[in-house]
């Protein structure tokens, strides 16, 4: 660990979610997400206040269907004092139905498209922005390298950094022009250095507006705390960000360790205590979600495990083997790795970069990855 000198926290507006207040100057928040199926409501009640109990100060649930809002309400009741935040992938017209059991709605800007496409995004904001006030809900705003709104990839061809700052910034827009003011803004990636890029960028635009932190996909511990120290140590120090959240792919049981770990990091940077790991990020890479309800096969851990112990001879090559847990983020997020392979309910698809390889069962899949490793090391020989 080295010692450095840590930057006064910004002054962000403060937001209200629930009995929470973040930004402002208040103690950066600790957020995680449930992992279990949400119809499993007996799992995902345990899963709170398992993350509750560790220090998660609010969790997330993903809810995509009608079935999931009413399991949804059954956890609400089952989960009362914790703050609760529901993430809305591309069905955004589920927020009229959660609202009323959570304290936040996410919504991701690069997903808004996908249904209604002769309304406006300006319109569907402004929907979510009233649905936000009429249920006392807060909103995140959260862009992503992985699914970058389609405007803006167009607008800002080559510069995928660019695409999702202006992304975030033209939501923030959208929300004020309604009179929506309490939300915050994410801009992720699995790369840690976009994310401090990204944000930094952001918060000179925007330095009232506060930030969740997240590296997406980090992957498994060790690797995926020393990504997301790297990102969040160099941010927190700047004084940028007022909530985070470490993405690890662990096993359900070990799941609180997100909320640990994303502790121990604000009180290093509190504390003037920095990791040093100068080769790290030089060799292979592997990125893997962290899992949540919309993962399509209960081994998706255990193979992300099985990928990196099998990938382990190619260590010392510059290779980036990506593990998506479903078919939501899976195929988009697995375009820029040399190697994908996201998870079916029986079958693992296997990519190189954008170009499919296969569908094999969950057995069949890890031979194959090495034929493919072991081709993509010869080929960069060669
Ligand atoms: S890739 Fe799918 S399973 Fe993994 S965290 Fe994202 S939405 Fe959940």
């Amino acid at each position: 660990m080295e010692r450095q000198d840590v930057e006064q926290p910004r002054a962000t507006r403060r937001v209200r979610i629930g009995s929470l207040e973040v930004g402002g100057g208040a103690p950066v928040a600790v957020q995680s997400m449930c992992a279990t199926k949400t119809r499993d409501i007996d799992a995902t009640v345990e899963q709170v206040h398992q993350l509750a109990r560790a220090g998660a100060a609010i969790v997330r649930i993903a809810v995509d269907n009608e079935k999931e809002v009413e399991a949804l309400k059954e956890i609400r009741a089952l989960t009362d004092g914790v703050t609760l935040s529901v993430d809305l992938q591309e069905n955004y017209r589920v927020a009229a139905t959660v609202a009323p059991y959570v304290d936040k709605i996410r919504y991701n800007p690069g997903h808004l498209h996908h249904i209604e496409r002769s309304k406006t995004i300006a319109d569907k904001v402004g929907w979510l922005a009233d649905v936000a006030g009429d249920h006392d809900c807060a909103i995140r705003i959260g862009v992503n390298c992985g699914s970058v709104a389609p405007e803006f990839l167009e607008r800002y061809p080559g510069d995928q950094l660019e695409a999702i700052v202006q992304s975030a910034l033209y939501h923030c827009e959208l929300m004020e022009r309604v009179g929506f003011d309490r939300f915050v803004v994410s801009l992720k990636d699995s790369d840690p250095e976009k994310v401090v890029a990204a944000n930094t960028r952001f918060a000179e635009v925007r330095p009232d507006v506060p930030l969740h932190l997240g590296v997406t996909e980090a992957g498994m511990p060790p690797e995926g705390i020393i990504k997301s120290r790297l990102a969040f140590e160099k941010l927190l120090a700047r004084g940028i960000g007022d909530t985070l959240r470490v993405s690890l792919t662990l096993p359900n049981e070990r799941k609180h360790e997100e909320v640990e770990v994303g502790h121990k990091i604000i009180q290093d940077v509190e504390a003037g205590r920095f990791i040093s790991v100068p080769d790290f990020g030089k060799g292979l890479n592997i990125i893997s979600c962290p899992s949540c309800s919309r993962v399509e096969n209960e081994s998706f851990v255990e193979l992300a495990q099985q990928v990196r112990e099998l990938a382990a001879y190619a260590a010392t090559h510059r290779i980036t083997i990506a593990v998506m847990g479903c078919r939501v983020n899976g195929p988009g997020e697995t375009d820029d790795a040399d190697l994908g392979l996201w998870c079916g309910p029986s079958t693992v698809n296997l990519k190189k970069k954008d170009v499919k390889v296969g569908t094999y069962g969950y057995a069949e899949v890890l031979p194959r990855l090495r034929a493919e490793l072991d081709r993509l090391i010869a080929e960069r020989a060669a």
